[in-house]
């Protein structure tokens, strides 16, 4: 089955949340290196992109767990109810998006991540390319996070 353009989907490794995100405001996708992704995914590094809530249409047990950030900002984490794979992230301080986990989408190798953030904490067999956009910790602010995320390569 084809989607319609831009239109992407997904879901959780047991198949029981299945979603779609419908084209709209998208930011490019990012890996971030840091430890906190590190340990919530039990990976080297996650990849997140930012998109606009209303644009997700889940089906199936989704469970949202909460977690208090260093700065004090509340996250959100929705996820299946069965296996546990999460599925994107909300944050109080950004109300109105969220942000996948690239991981979960059925064509995540078509994705192309244009940005690396906390490259401080980089798994060191991880040779980034020396084109590779890579920030050593993280923008201060939205707009920082969008310059970097779109501005030229
Ligand atoms: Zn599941
Ligand atoms: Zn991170």
């Amino acid at each position: 089955m084809s989607l319609p353009e831009g239109e992407l989907a997904g879901g959780c490794n047991c198949r029981a949340v299945r979603y779609r995100l419908a084209p709209g405001m998208r930011l490019p996708p990012y890996a971030c290196q840091c430890t906190d992704c590190q340990t919530r995914t039990g990976s080297a590094f996650s990849e997140h992109m930012l998109f606009a809530e209303q644009d997700i249409t889940l089906e199936g047990p989704v469970k949202a767990g909460t977690m208090v950030q260093p700065s004090g900002a509340v996250s959100t984490i929705h996820g299946c109810e069965k296996c546990l794979a999460r599925i994107y992230a909300t944050n109080d301080r950004n109300p109105g998006f969220g942000s996948l986990r690239c991981g979960t989408l059925d064509d995540s190798a078509k994705l192309e991540i244009k940005a690396h953030f906390w490259v401080a904490s980089k798994q060191p067999w991880i040779i980034l390319s020396p084109e590779a956009k890579a920030h050593q910790t993280q923008p201060d602010t939205s707009q920082g996070w969008v310059a970097f995320l779109t501005g030229p390569e």
